[in-house]
């Protein structure tokens, strides 16, 4: 076992769990914005009724009071009536009353209408406000779990950048600055294991001569095609510290 190659390996190992918790704490802010959408849609349906119920009730309103200026206006009338002599302008008069009686009688079938509507409204919204309240606590504390979670993640990710730095500062100096230019130009995976001669990373083969060197594990070795590290899993060695030893 090649002390070195087995540090790149668990190195390797530890860059493959931290890419997968980043990926796992990229959703975070993907599923929050998603819950606080679902609950601004129903609160939305909430809005929505509400400014109805507001404008029923103030339209009901506008049309109290303009049955109550046509009541006004036939009190008038109708003073005025006593004091007239003239059989026609009476006739007139008379006439007006009887449309601001009608005019009122209609208005009064809508003011019912809207009451109706508004009575419904207000029920409706009642059932809904309780929901809109239900809904919100739901949605805070599915965001706190999210962000609990996101918490661990990070913890966890700290704890392996940790135990990464430690394995890093076993590696030979020369050998790291090899790694690391192969973590960054090839997407995060310095070191290959070989299976049944391919490399298992960028699956072409292996020339069968430098399998078997590979196989005695005597020398560091790259990929001829990838360039990555490679190493032969057959070798436990390299493969015992799947899990378990992140404490280290
Ligand atoms: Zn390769």
């Amino acid at each position: 076992m090649l002390e070195q190659l087995k540090c790149l390996v668990q190195y390797q190992i530890l860059e493959d769990k931290k890419a997968k918790l980043v990926r796992s704490s990229e959703e975070t802010p993907r599923r929050i914005a998603e819950i606080e959408k679902e609950f601004k849609d129903f609160e939305s349906i909430y809005l929505g009724k509400k400014a109805e119920h507001e404008h029923a009730k103030s339209s009901h309103h506008s049309l109290e009071k303009e049955i109550s200026e046509l009541e006004d206006k036939i009190k008038r009338s109708k003073v005025r009536m006593s004091e007239i002599k003239n059989n026609k302008e009476y006739q007139a008069v008379l006439k007006e009353i009887g449309d601001q009686q009608k005019e009122i009688s209609e208005k009064e079938d809508s003011a019912l209408v809207l009451m109706e509507s508004i009575d419904h409204l207000g029920r409706e919204l009642k059932a809904l406000a309780k929901e809109v309240k239900q809904r919100k606590e739901k949605m805070e504390q599915d965001k706190q779990e999210l962000q609990r979670e996101a918490d661990k993640l990070r913890e966890r990710l700290d704890r392996l950048e940790n135990l990464q730095e430690k394995v890093r500062a076993r590696l030979e100096p020369d050998l790291w600055k090899r790694s690391e230019v192969l973590l960054q130009k090839q997407a995060g995976v310095a070191v290959a294991p070989v299976e049944g001669g391919i490399c298992q990373v960028c699956h072409l083969n292996i020339p069968p001569q430098k399998f078997i060197e590979l196989q005695r594990d005597e020398s560091l070795m790259q990929c001829p095609h990838c360039h990555r590290f490679i190493y032969w899993p057959g070798h436990e060695a390299y493969c015992v510290f799947e899990e378990g030893w992140e404490e280290l």
